[in-house]
């Protein structure tokens, strides 16, 4: 009987902490500091199990529908919060909606570095799928890639 062992880190924590979705070990950029310089650098491979990070040429290019769906998803969430806990009018007479504004898209701003990073393990994710046996099977080698190219989305 072959039984798939259970996996040692669920899929939420392993893209939370920017691992790598085959194996969800290997830490897929290059460094763990998201406010660095060269943050969204990435390893050409899973340091662990191998599995290539840039599967197409562009590969990356999707990931600004990801950064903006979170970035909409932040905004919208932040501002159902505001309205539920303080209270948001739209009158001319009530400026609690600007507070909200200038709050909310600072963050925004702060967190792009996190979102950026998020946005690209979450992108990997959905084209490269768990697999508890990475061991005994070989990764998929990408159709096509332009080495030079690589690194630069
Ligand atoms: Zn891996």
């Amino acid at each position: 009987m072959n039984i798939a062992p259970m996996p040692k880190r669920f899929y939420l924590t392993s893209i939370l902490a920017n691992r790598c979705p085959r194996c969800r070990e290997g830490k897929i950029f290059k460094t763990d500091k998201a406010y660095k310089k060269n943050n969204v650098l990435m390893h050409e491979h899973c340091p662990v199990c191998g599995q290539p990070t840039e599967i197409e040429v562009g590969f990356y290019y999707g990931t600004g529908y990801v950064s903006y769906a979170l970035s909409i998803a932040f905004l919208a969430t932040t501002f159902v919060a505001w309205k539920v806990l303080i209270g948001v009018t739209f009158s001319i007479d009530d400026n609690r909606i600007f507070y909200w504004m200038v709050i909310a898209f600072s963050l925004l701003l702060m967190m792009q570095p996190l979102i950026m990073r998020l946005s690209r393990t979450l992108w990997l994710s959905w084209f490269v799928s768990y697999d508890p046996n990475w061991k005994n099977h070989p990764f998929e080698k990408p159709e096509r890639i332009v080495p030079e190219q690589m690194n630069n989305w």
